[in-house]
Formats: structure tokens, C-alpha cells, sequence
């Protein structure tokens, strides 16, 4: 009998908990640790963060899912990962005593740590910035918006800033997709007129997103993101900032300097800023109690070293699409894998930038919810393959991988929108595609409209519906 420990419950690691549970949770034992008794989705608490949905809807529960798909489930915290012995030490929520989880597979989807600190002053602690990053962080900034909203409709003027809040931060579709949600419902409250909105990345361009921005074919011209997304912001009077390394924040300002070394500061009533994202801390402890963190995990950012080819410049990763993973299983221990945000990847896909003053200005690379999904699935069928048939069969690339985007830019049904963006591959591919882009300009896509806020709540229902384990889960796509 194998046994398969998964930590982490996210878009990664609970697609790969449901294909493992479907396919080998009879015959063998699956057990997964998560920090929360809750599947979150993620992207809904936008819609948290301006009052438009309730927290519950976003969530359900883990336990019952996975007693139907016979997967063992700790709600509590991995703590260490003995990769010799092969054990998970974890710390189940309300025990005293810790417990050790044995595995022949380990799968790493352990998500971001949202690295507030390395922004000093940024953060719900502080109390300077929101996040929307987790349900209490999408509850809190709700509270202050609307706190900033009531002071609107007693007449006051608000300044709202919301953007990257690092220059090495990724996400920054969650942040637009905020702060054009922030637009529509001021609009519905009549405050439209008394409230600043500004857009503040560290995107090198507009409508960059990490993913070194794209172009496709629109009304007969070829379209940038930067002009579409920029076209939106002009309609909606948005204040863009882009190119600014958030570097600290005060009671009343964010400082930032920009990509020529210029230093500035953007003044605030509410802001909701992203942070940087590094793997979250786990121990690697070897046979005699040593650390082994350096044969699992990349020193700089923490996450899990794959099957990717690191170290080299970015001009030649550009060149070199099977430089990124295709299995995500770690070098140095074959039987431990990782999923979604948790693995390193080889480096940026925007080309990295660092101002005269040695300040970074280089979104990470996104590894958005249906990109986890989807390598969640690859490795859970690859270990499935690896205990049924001792060898993999699945693999791919993010040079491989398509991701739609459907960033809601207001939620009603009647005058909502969303903007569609269909991108592929995810990290361009100048071999395959010998286009400036390096994609396909036949599937990349961009599109607006209200079909898409129709399609943004439906994404909602299917993968809450999908994501339960309920009839037909498999056939809906990742
Ligand atoms: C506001 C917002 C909106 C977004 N909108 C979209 C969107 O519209 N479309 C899209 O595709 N993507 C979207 N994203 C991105 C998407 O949410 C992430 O890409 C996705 O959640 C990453 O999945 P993951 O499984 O890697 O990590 P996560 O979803 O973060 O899951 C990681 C899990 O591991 C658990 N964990 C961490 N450490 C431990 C530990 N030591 N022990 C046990 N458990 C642990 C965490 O509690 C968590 O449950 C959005 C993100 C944000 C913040």
C-alpha cells in the first residue's frame, strides 16, 4: 500500500487530493494537512473586499469532500519534512502534541507566504495597507473600504491606491480586477465623483501581468494589453502609476522609486496592496537532524526546486522553453513534488529590471489558480503512475500550458463587465511561435464585456461545484 501526503489544500493541492482520492484512495493511503478546515476561492474575494459577496460562499468544507474520495485530512500546519525518513511532522489545529504523517510521495502546495515584512510598514498588522489575499484580510479591507466609503458619503474626498506592494510582487491581476471593482460599486453608491483612484505596479507596463505582457489581433489592429487595459482605466479614470518599487509605507503615503532611481510617495486613505510572494516555511530536517533545506528549496525565494534548469540568464531562459518544469519533481528527492505557487520557478517571464539605486522593478512570475490547478493534476496522475506502473506518463510545461483570465471589472449582471484574457502559452515559446510574442496569436485573446461578468460568476458556481467533488467534477477543466 503507498501512501501520498499532501500539504496543502488550495488550487494545487486539493485538484491533486481529489485525482489521487479518485484513483488510488481505495487501495492506498492519501492524507492531506491544511492549515483551515476550508477550501477558499480565492479569486471571489475580490468580491468579499467591496461587500458584493458573503466570506461563506467563497468556502466549503474539506473533510466531508474528501471522506467521499477515502483522503485522510489534518486541519493544522506542516511544520518539518524529514525527506530521509520520509515523514511530514505536523501540528493538527487545537492539539497539543504533534503527528507524524509517514509518505512514499510527498506533494509541496503549500502557496505563498505573503511576505508583508519585506515592505516595511505594508500590511493588515501594521494597519497601514489591506490585503484581500485570505478571507480575514478580504474582511478587514472591506471594513475599511467601507469606513472609507462612509466618509465619502458624508461628502469627504478619498484618495483609494491599490497595486503591488513590492517590486519583485506578482498577482497583479487580483489587484486590477479590485480596483475596477472598487469603480463599479462606488459608482452604484453615487461616490464615484469623490473618490481618487489610482493604480500602483511594478509592472514594467500596463496590462504586463508577469507574463511580459501580450498583444493580439482586435477590430483588424494588433492590440497590446497596456492600450486595452489602459483604454478601461481612461473610461473608468483610473490614476496609473506603473513601474514603481513600493519600498515603504507611511500613516499617510507610500514611498516608491521608480525604474530611472527617482523616489516619490503616493498619498492614501485606503490602499490594498499585493505583497511579494515567497514559499511558506516548512523545516527540511535529514537522517541526523541536519537541515537539508538547500537540497529542496531555492535559498532566495523558498520554494521547491523542480525539474527546471535554474541558474541561467534570462536571455538564454527566453531562449529555452524546456528550461521550465515538466514533472515538478525535486532533483535530489525523486519522490517529492511540488504544485501551484510552492515551486521555484527557473526566473521571471517579464524580462527583470533593477533601477539605478538597485531597486528590483520584476513581477514574479504568476502561477495563477488554473495553472495550479492544472500542475496539481499532472503530479497527482504522475505519482498515480508511479504506484501503478512505476513510471510517469504526464507532464507539462507553463511553455506548454494555456491560462484564461476572466477579470471581473464589476459583478452585476446587468451592467457588469469582465475582461477575457486567453493567453498561450503561458510563458512564450519563440521556438514554436517565431512571433514577437512567442504564442499562438490564434487562441491568445482578449475581449470586454457583460457576457464576461456573466461568465466570472458561472467560473464561480462550476468550480465550487467541481472543486466539491461533485457529479461530473472530472470533465470540468481545471
Ligand atoms: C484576490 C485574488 C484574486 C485572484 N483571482 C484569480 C483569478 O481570477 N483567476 C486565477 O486563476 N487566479 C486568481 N488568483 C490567484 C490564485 O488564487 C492563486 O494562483 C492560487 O490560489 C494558488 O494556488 P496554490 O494551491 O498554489 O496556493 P493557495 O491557494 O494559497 O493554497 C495553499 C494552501 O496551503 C495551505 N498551507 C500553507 N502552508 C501550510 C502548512 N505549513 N501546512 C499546512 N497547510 C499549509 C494554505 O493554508 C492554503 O490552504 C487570485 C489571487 C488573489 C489573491
Amino acid at each position: 500500500m503507498a501512501k501520498v501526503c499532501v500539504i496543502g489544500a488550495g488550487f494545487a493541492g486539493h485538484t491533486a487530493a481529489l485525482y489521487l482520492g479518485d484513483k488510488l484512495g481505495r487501495n492506498h493511503e492519501i492524507t492531506v494537512i491544511n492549515r483551515g478546515d476550508n477550501f477558499v476561492y480565492i479569486p471571489s474575494l475580490v468580491w468579499v473586499g467591496i461587500d458584493r459577496m458573503d466570506v461563506e460562499k467563497t468556502m466549503f468544507d474539506l473533510e466531508g469532500v474528501y471522506k467521499k474520495f477515502n483522503v485522510n485530512f489534518i486541519a493544522g500546519a506542516a511544520t518539518e519534512v524529514h525527506p530521509d525518513g520520509q515523514y511530514v511532522v505536523a501540528m493538527p489545529n487545537g492539539a497539543t502534541e504533534s503527528v507524524q504523517v509517514d509518505y512514499d510521495y510527498l506533494l509541496v502546495a503549500t502557496g505563498p507566504k505573503l511576505d508583508f515584512e519585506a515592505t516595511p510598514g505594508m500590511g493588515p498588522k501594521v494597519g497601514n495597507t489591506w490585503s484581500i489575499c485570505t478571507p480575514p484580510h478580504a474582511l478587514e479591507a472591506r471594513d475599511q473600504y467601507l469606513e472609507s466609503v462612509h466618509r465619502m458619503l458624508a461628502g469627504e474626498k478619498q484618495r483609494i491606491v491599490i497595486g503591488a506592494g513590492h517590486g519583485a510582487a506578482t498577482c497583479q491581476g487580483a489587484a486590477l480586477e479590485y480596483i475596477t471593482n472598487v469603480h463599479k460599486d462606488l459608482l452604484r453608491r453615487g461616490v464615484r465623483d469623490k473618490c481618487d483612484l489610482t493604480y500602483l505596479s511594478n509592472e514594467p507596463a500596463l496590462g504586463d501581468f508577469g507574463i511580459r505582457g501580450l498583444s493580439v489581433p482586435m477590430k483588424g489592429k494588433i492590440t497590446s494589453a497596456e492600450e486595452f487595459i489602459g483604454a478601461v482605466f481612461k473610461d473608468y479614470e483610473i490614476h496609473s502609476q506603473i513601474g514603481r518599487g513600493v519600498t515603504s509605507v507611511d500613516k499617510n503615503s507610500i514611498n516608491w522609486e521608480d525604474m530611472q532611481g527617482n523616489s516619490g510617495d503616493t498619498g492614501y486613505d485606503f490602499s490594498m496592496l499585493i505583497p511579494r510572494f515567497l514559499g511558506q516555511p516548512l523545516k527540511f530536517v535529514g537522517a541526523d537532524g541536519e537541515d537539508v533545506a538547500d537540497k529542496v528549496i531555492n535559498p532566495v525565494n523558498k520554494m521547491v526546486t523542480v525539474d527546471g534548469i535554474y541558474g541561467l540568464k534570462y536571455d538564454e531562459l527566453e531562449k529555452n522553453p524546456d528550461a521550465w518544469p515538466a514533472v515538478y519533481q525535486n532533483p535530489n528527492y525523486s519522490n517529492i513534488f511540488a504544485a501551484g505557487i510552492a515551486f521555484a520557478p527557473p526566473g521571471p517571464i517579464s524580462r527583470p529590471f533593477i533601477n539605478p539605486n538597485g531597486v528590483p522593478m520584476s513581477p514574479a512570475p504568476p502561477r495563477t489558480g488554473m495553472v495550479s490547478g492544472i500542475i496539481g493534476r499532472v503530479v497527482a496522475l504522475n505519482i498515480v503512475d508511479l504506484v501503478q506502473k512505476g513510471r510517469m506518463t504526464h507532464s507539462e510545461r507553463m511553455t506548454e500550458m494555456a491560462a484564461a483570465c476572466i477579470a471581473s471589472m464589476g459583478d452585476s449582471m446587468w451592467d457588469g463587465a469582465a475582461a477575457v484574457i486567453m493567453v498561450y502559452p503561458v510563458v512564450p515559446d519563440n521556438r514554436k511561435y517565431p512571433n514577437e510574442q512567442g504564442r499562438d496569436q490564434f487562441v491568445t485573446h482578449m475581449e470586454m464585456g457583460l457576457a464576461g461578468a456573466w461568465m466570472k460568476r458561472m467560473i464561480h458556481t462550476t468550480f465550487m461545484h467541481k472543486l466539491q467533488g461533485r457529479i461530473g467534477w472530472k470533465i470540468i477543466p481545471e
